[in-house]
């Protein structure tokens, strides 16, 4: 059993407090889905996690098993079994896809891993083509092409917690479920997801136990798989201008009205600018 434990996680990046104490916790075989407008926080909560630079811990504690990540270089983070798909996945001339999981899996264990045909075997599942295998990762990659990419070297992998950012965006519908159904029946065999996305019909194929949202670098409200659904048909109005104190939703988000703007609409636009 492996947890990843976030205690009031605070994050800056670019002199920029984007996370604001975030709780958290994911065990083996668990799927805790984050949704929130664009601009929340949510791939700077993944690039915190794997620790990508520029990205300061600012508060709180991040820890794999009781182990403190927040000083480990990505490559270390990975190696003790994190995984992030990200969001836009880098491209890498002249390094295939097979060649650098053959070095990520030969620092991580003496074991001799054919994995070529495990590769083969993965691409097979979720309808990614042969020759995708050897050109340069992620070069000249179609927007789905690059997520079943993240998917098969998520699988070949086989981490103990991967955090998903955005997986469904760029992925058609068949593609979409083929790599949600793959890696539902990853948690099966006890991967533990983080999965961060818009829409609920990710969620479809990789049912979550436990949905968070996040507004203004805050976890305003967690619930079951039904706030997902709430989520998709009502939108984030309630949370981002919720006059009730009580709820204590205006005193959170108060303080940083700057960047709590992103509007619903911006958020449920498929076209809307990701970087915006
Ligand atoms: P989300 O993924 O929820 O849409 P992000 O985490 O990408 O949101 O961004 C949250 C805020 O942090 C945005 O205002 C974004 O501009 C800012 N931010 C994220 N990464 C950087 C960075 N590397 N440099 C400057 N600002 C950043
Ligand atoms: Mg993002």
């Amino acid at each position: 059993m492996t947890v990843l434990s976030m205690k009031n996680l605070g994050v800056a990046v670019a002199e920029q407090q984007i996370l604001h104490g975030v709780d958290l916790e994911v065990a083996s075989g668990e799927v805790h889905a984050v949704m929130g407008p664009n601009g929340a926080g949510k791939s700077t909560l993944s690039n915190a996690i794997m620790g990508k630079a520029g990205y300061q811990i600012t508060s709180g504690s991040l820890e794999l098993d009781g182990q403190d990540l927040s000083t480990l270089p990505t490559w270390a983070r990975a190696q003790a079994g994190l995984f992030l798909a990200m969001q836009y996945p880098t491209e890498v001339p002249g390094v295939s896809v097979r060649e650098t999981l053959e070095l990520a899996l030969a620092e991580r264990s003496s074991q001799e891993i054919d994995v070529q045909s495990r590769l083969l075997e993965e691409a097979e599942k979720i309808g990614l083509a042969n020759e995708l295998l050897e050109r340069a990762l992620n070069v000249d990659m179609s927007g789905g092409e690059k997520k079943r990419n993240e998917t098969a070297q998520l699988a070949v992998l086989d981490p103990q917690i991967a955090v998903l950012d955005e997986l469904d965006s760029g992925l058609d519908i068949d593609a979409l479920r083929a790599c949600a159904e793959r890696i539902e029946g990853m948690t099966e065999q006890g991967l533990g997801v983080l999965c961060i996305t818009h829409y609920h019909r990710l969620l479809d194929y990789l049912p979550a136990d436990h949905v968070h949202i996040l507004v203004g670098g805050r976890i305003v409200e967690s619930g079951g798989p039904e706030l997902a659904v709430e989520l998709e048909a009502e939108g984030y109005s309630r949370f981002i201008e919720s006059d009730d104190e009580s709820e204590g939703v205006s005193v959170a988000i108060g303080g940083r009205s700057q960047q709590t703007s992103s509007s619903i609409s911006e958020a449920d636009d498929p076209f809307a600018d990701p970087l915006a």
